[in-house]
């Protein structure tokens, strides 16, 4: 068997023996694997037997109530929830009356336990004059085009 390994480094093997010693970055006050949510980390040694496998039971994500952010902002919107240490991603309404920039909705809504982490939706006005990108725009060229037809024809 050693023979058959005799060339290969013992730094390649992937499994360490079991009196080595490897540094782990772990959360300063439970010593497990941090989370998102460990304010400090730390680097510390570990036999590699003994290397901490578990998430940090102190900082894991909790429930926090989602914020009501339907009516302000989005950068106020976003704010609001990354506070609480949810995740914010945004839709647009086009179709929307509101300001443009204004949360018109949002999942889910606000009130529910969320766990932190999580994803909210927001849906945002994206109100415009300029209809130059909407899908809407498509509909009134081929329909100005149409009128122009039938005008020089
Ligand atoms: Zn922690």
């Amino acid at each position: 068997m050693k023979q058959a390994v005799k060339d290969i480094p013992a730094s390649q093997f992937a499994q360490p023996a079991a009196d080595q010693w490897v540094s782990v970055e772990v959360c300063s006050e439970s010593h497990q694997l941090p989370t998102a949510f460990c304010p400090t980390r730390v680097k510390m040694l570990f036999r590699a037997d003994l290397v901490p496998t578990q998430l940090c039971q102190i900082h894991k994500a909790k429930e926090m109530p989602v914020p009501n952010v339907v009516g302000s902002t989005l950068a106020e919107a976003k704010t609001a929830l990354e506070a609480n240490g949810f995740k914010v991603t945004s839709v647009k309404d086009a179709s929307s009356t509101e300001p443009a920039g204004t949360v018109t909705d949002q999942n889910p809504a606000g009130g529910t336990s969320l766990l932190q982490g999580e994803v909210v939706t927001l849906v945002v006005s994206a109100r415009s004059t300029q209809q130059v990108t909407m899908p809407l725009s498509r509909g009134s060229m081929s329909l100005r085009r149409g009128t122009c037809s039938r005008i020089s024809g």
